[in-house]
């Protein structure tokens, strides 16, 4: 079905769409019959992660000028947002860095959106707003309390999305990503980060070069082995989740936000022995202390989601997310050349 708009194919701006979960989102939505023209700092982005068939532009959001061309070149249906410093360790170590970027380029964001007339954004929001939980699936309603620098940023967003949604009009959906892995089954999209803190490509390095290991933060939490206890969620299947959130938008939705999991909690010792059997290499892991800022489970509950948005995860299972990982990984031992 071709995508409401005005006149020819509708166009999306997807600021941070030269990142991980960006890029995979950008391909979803040219596969989907979209334009997108992506606005990224290549910060943490690549340009080489953006689609063939996206146009770039390079751009800040703490430089309003760039955003201003960038809202002015086209008559844009929608804004995707993926553009935030992302990491917890490092938001506990440099908080400032997280306000500025996140907080500061968001509020820009949403004002040049105004002042351009665009009205609708999907905006990647995150397990992280709930903080310390006790429960586990987790749904939407439950109260937030995030525990580090990066959470209460992005809780912060989405106070800010409620409040333009009563004040301005502007429509939005906010995406609570449990833990976004994998990799484009393609081949054509990765996930490289540098430096990489996340588990699984971490877990997928050791099996590649047998000299290194994995580090495991932890094993005194409560939990059944100890070890932190996380949702894995396909990056496709965020991707696919971001296009119907926008068609949703263009109908039905005014401000909401949504879990996005598969509701099936795996601890770290489960990743990295399931990360042994995809690859059927011996992967050494060292248990070191816990890192600062990490909740012991995170779950979702994506009742709504699948209810709500039609959204339907195709990749759920952990080992179809190891082995799409694994392929990019194996085939890009410097991720986009580095
Ligand atoms: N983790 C680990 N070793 C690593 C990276 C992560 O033990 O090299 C653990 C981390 O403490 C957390 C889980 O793996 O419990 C997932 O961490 P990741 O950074 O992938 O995602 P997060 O949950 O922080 O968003």
């Amino acid at each position: 079905m071709a995508p409401a708009g005005s006149g020819s194919r509708a166009a999306v701006l997807v600021v941070g769409g030269a990142g991980y979960v960006g890029s995979h989102t950008v391909k979803g939505l040219l596969a989907a019959g979209y334009r997108a023209v992506v606005f990224d700092n290549l910060s943490t982005g690549h340009r080489q992660a953006v689609p063939r068939g996206a146009r770039f532009l390079k751009g800040d959001l703490l430089q309003p000028a760039s955003l201003g061309r960038a809202l002015a070149a086209h008559r844009f249906q929608a804004v995707f947002h993926f553009a935030a410093r992302a990491l917890v360790g490092e938001s506990v170590a440099d908080p400032a860095l997280y306000y500025r970027q996140n907080l500061t380029g968001t509020q820009n964001l949403l004002d040049a959106m105004r002042a351009h007339g665009v009205g609708k954004i999907v905006f990647s929001s995150t397990a992280a707003v709930y903080g310390e939980v006790r429960t586990a699936p987790l749904r939407e309603d439950h109260p937030k309390a995030p525990c580090n620098p990066y959470g209460r940023t992005k809780w912060t967003i989405e106070c800010m999305l409620r409040d333009y949604g009563a004040a301005y009009g502007l429509r939005s959906v906010s995406l609570r990503y449990f833990n976004a892995a994998g990799c484009d089954p393609d081949g054509e999209l990765g996930e490289d980060h540098d430096p990489e803190t996340h588990l699984i490509p971490n877990v997928l390095r050791a099996a590649r070069d047998r000299r290194r290991g994995v580090r495991i933060f932890g094993d005194d939490y409560e939990t059944p082995d100890g070890t932190c206890v996380r949702d894995y969620v396909h990056v496709t299947d965020l991707a696919q989740a971001h296009v119907r959130a926008l068609e949703k938008l263009d109908s039905e939705i005014q401000v909401d936000a949504f879990n996005l999991g598969n509701g099936s909690g795996y601890s770290v010792r489960e990743v990295v022995d399931m990360a042994r059997e995809v690859t059927g290499r011996p992967i050494r892991a060292e248990l070191v202390g816990r890192r600062p800022g990490d909740p012991p489970v995170l779950v979702a509950s994506a009742e709504r989601a699948r209810a709500e948005l039609g959204w339907q995860p195709v990749f759920g299972a952990l080992g179809t997310i190891l082995e799409t990982a694994w392929g990019w990984h194996r085939t890009h031992p410097r991720g986009y050349g580095r």
